[in-house]
């Protein structure tokens, strides 16, 4: 035996609704161990980064909110905790959201002003090839998905498609309109798993 074996990075993903499963398949391809997040006892062993899934914003805040899992998360991201948000993920973490209804609170931890829906019902989804600051091409899956309107100076814009802001990080935090779980480019996982790593 040679080297001693890297710890894997243990990777929390929120499991209330949505497209949570294929996170896990593609960050477990990457060496890493996910913990599905369901109640507050699933937060009690430490935690490198978390995932916020796709799905439906609405219920996702509104079941955060009635299984006390809001004010636990919302402390670990604003302590630094790595996050990857995608679509309803990242409703999920925008300071200010537009076309949102919903009376429960998002973790406002990224500050940026999301569109809900911002494709329309009809035109929600598509799939295009963006280009991603420091990657390159990558291929992009929008299901009914937002776009960020504005983001502060801070913030840094990595993908724009039509010129709407589809991709940011900010200190900690990745956020992306679209669903790089659902195709087989692992790169924006692989770029959440070193800041959970570092
Ligand atoms: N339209 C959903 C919402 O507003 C997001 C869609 C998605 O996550 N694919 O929450």
């Amino acid at each position: 035996m040679s080297a001693r074996a890297a710890k894997r990075p243990q990777i929390g993903v929120l499991a209330l609704q949505g497209a949570f499963l294929e996170h896990e398949k593609m960050l477990a391809r990457l060496g890493a161990d996910c913990r599905e997040l369901r109640e507050k006892s699933d937060l009690e062993a430490p935690l490198d980064g978390l995932v916020l899934p796709g799905g439906e914003s609405t219920t996702q805040k509104k079941l955060l909110t009635d299984l006390g899992l809001y004010e636990p998360l919302r402390k670990k991201i604003a302590q630094g905790l790595p996050v990857l948000a995608t679509c309803a993920g990242l409703i999920l973490l925008a300071r200010n959201a537009t076309q949102d209804h919903s009376p429960y609170p998002s973790f406002g931890t990224l500050p940026v002003r999301v569109r809900r829906n911002a494709y329309g019902r009809q035109l929600g989804s598509f799939s295009t090839t963006g280009e991603i600051k420091g990657l390159g091409a990558f291929p992009m899956r929008f299901i009914r998905a937002p776009f960020i309107e504005e983001a502060a100076p801070e913030v840094d814009v990595l993908a724009r498609v039509d010129g709407n802001i589809v991709a940011v990080r900010y200190q900690h935090q990745i956020a992306l309109a679209f669903h790089p779980e659902l195709g087989s480019d692992t790169r924006l996982h692989a770029a959440f798993l070193s800041l959970a790593a570092s």
